[in-house]
């Protein structure tokens, strides 16, 4: 098993924004495996594209996927033997490497102008074929670089395609072939000086040990890339394995920039960690068996790359949200009040965020609610000022106004009654029952009135914990406003 302690896996992402589910996702399989084998796991950020960071980009990435419950070995949050993290702090590292590829023949400076470049591609797209640079010959010279540098031109290093075949031996797609024709002679730097995302990104692989790569399809195209720049390196080639696309429902692959699909808008949408994980994990993989409930912890003892399945993985936002119910009615108290303070502070709430008895009320006569955000659409008026709450008018009219005023007659009765009351949940229970059998009403005419009186809509936890929560006072307040509505 000594391979197995020496694995290493990594997560790349560059800090644009958020951390969405297919980043998760590739994030947490390559967790995963190097958990499972007891080896090790890199977060680095790949933020070399000036014009793509955003601020905070590296915090919020390290933020969601610490919610996740993920950790890592090395990065740059937590140091390691091969810092930095940050690839815009490595620069005069890849500028040494281009300087050797250089040197060795395998790699040349580029003259031609976006333009010209732009020219050549939008000829090839008249003639219907794929543009492809072609190596210009002779290369330009140092010397001719360096004048054309001067004169304020654009210069590349272009990296030498090799004239055959490449061939990437994927875990999960298999041998995938690259035609020596559709090699092109690709940038590893650029005109500003900076690498490119090829040059850095097996630069940093190597240097840093990481030995098994699993990335999204996307970047399959790409392996080749890597494989001739470590050849020509003289680094060692890494495990590769790809992840399928993730598709919409609709079968359009799921968009990077659609921001609901991002880990914190399931944060804040009112989802638990421990449901998202358990739902990432089966997009693309499975145990081989029909079991898809899984904890972190199970997932580490069970994944394995050899189950990660080729075909498109779907996004099921309904599977999500039964498996978030199922979550949230698993989870032990604590567990859930500290995710539900976690879920009120990050939204707008008339809720009380730190009042913890209160809360635990509330998860109480809650129960069985799909996320955190059912529970503040249900609760939320208890907490609104009894005078600026809005009644829905078709509540209003179904329950209250129809038949003559029915309800409004049972409110305005029950009113009496209930300022009578002693405020506790036995006797309440009591003075609604009995009003029911005096006037020979099944239970739901007269809940329903008072419900609507007091929450403005026909949906709220039970009528006794809601008359509880509210208390006397407010509970009168709110049916009195309703009792002078406009019939
Ligand atoms: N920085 C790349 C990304 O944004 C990393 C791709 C890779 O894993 O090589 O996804």
């Amino acid at each position: 098993m000594t391979q197995n302690l020496t694995l290493k896996t990594r997560f790349p992402p560059s800090p644009t924004g958020f951390l969405h589910v297919g980043g998760a996702r590739t994030a947490l399989f390559n967790w995963l495996i190097a958990r499972g084998a007891g080896g090790k796991f890199i977060l680095r950020i790949e933020d070399t594209d000036q014009a793509r960071n955003v601020p905070e980009g590296t915090e919020k990435i390290i933020r969601d996927l610490k919610w996740l419950g993920l950790d890592w070995d090395e990065g740059p949050d937590v140091g390691g033997p091969h810092g930095s993290y940050l690839q815009s702090q490595r620069l005069d590292i890849y500028a040494q490497h281009v300087h050797k590829l250089l040197e060795a023949g395998w790699a040349y400076h580029a003259l031609e102008t976006p333009q010209q470049l732009d020219e050549l591609r939008k000829q090839a797209q008249a003639q219907k074929r794929t543009f492809r640079y072609l190596r210009p010959d002779p290369l330009p010279t140092a010397g001719e670089a360096e004048a054309a540098r001067q004169a304020g031109k654009a210069v590349v290093v272009r990296f030498k395609c090799p004239d055959e075949s490449v061939s990437v031996n994927d875990e999960v797609f298999g041998q995938v072939e690259i035609a020596a024709d559709e090699l092109d002679d690709f940038v590893i730097q650029k005109a500003d000086g900076y690498p490119t995302y090829h040059l850095a990104n097996v630069v940093d692989d190597a240097l840093m040990g990481v030995n098994f790569i699993l990335r999204g399809q996307e970047f399959l195209g790409q392996s080749w890339r890597h494989i001739v720049l470590r050849r020509a390196l003289g680094y060692e080639q890494p495990r590769y394995a790809h992840l399928p696309l993730i598709m919409d429902m609709q079968g359009k692959k799921l968009s990077k920039r659609e921001a609901d699909i991002g880990v914190y808008s399931f944060r804040k949408a009112g989802f638990l960690p421990e449901a998202l994980v358990n739902f990432i994990a089966l997009l693309g993989w499975s145990p081989g068996d029909n079991r898809e409930k899984f904890t972190l912890a199970e997932l580490c003892e069970l994944f394995d790359v050899s189950n990660i399945g080729k075909s498109n993985a779907k996004f099921d936002r309904d599977k999500l949200l039964a498996f978030n119910t199922a979550a949230c009615a698993a989870a032990g108290p604590e567990r859930l009040l500290s995710s539900f303070k976690d879920y009120l502070s990050l939204n707008e709430t008339p809720i009380p965020a730190d009042d913890e008895g209160l809360l635990c009320q509330i998860l109480a006569i809650t129960k069985g609610f799909r996320t955190f955000a059912d529970i503040r659409a249900k609760c939320g008026v208890l907490f609104e000022s009894d005078n600026t709450f809005d009644y829905d008018p078709k509540a209003v009219k179904k329950v209250l106004a129809k038949n003559d005023g029915a309800g409004f007659a049972v409110l305005a009765e029950l009113r009496r009654m209930l300022a009578r009351c002693d405020w506790q949940g036995e006797a309440l229970e009591a003075c609604i029952s009995d009003y029911c059998q005096t006037k020979e009403l099944p239970m739901g005419k007269v809940a329903q009135p008072i419900r609507v009186a007091v929450t403005g809509r026909t949906l709220s936890p039970g009528i006794i914990d809601t008359l509880m929560i509210l208390g006397r006072d407010k509970t009168l307040a709110r049916i009195d406003r309703c009792l002078q509505l406009p019939r």
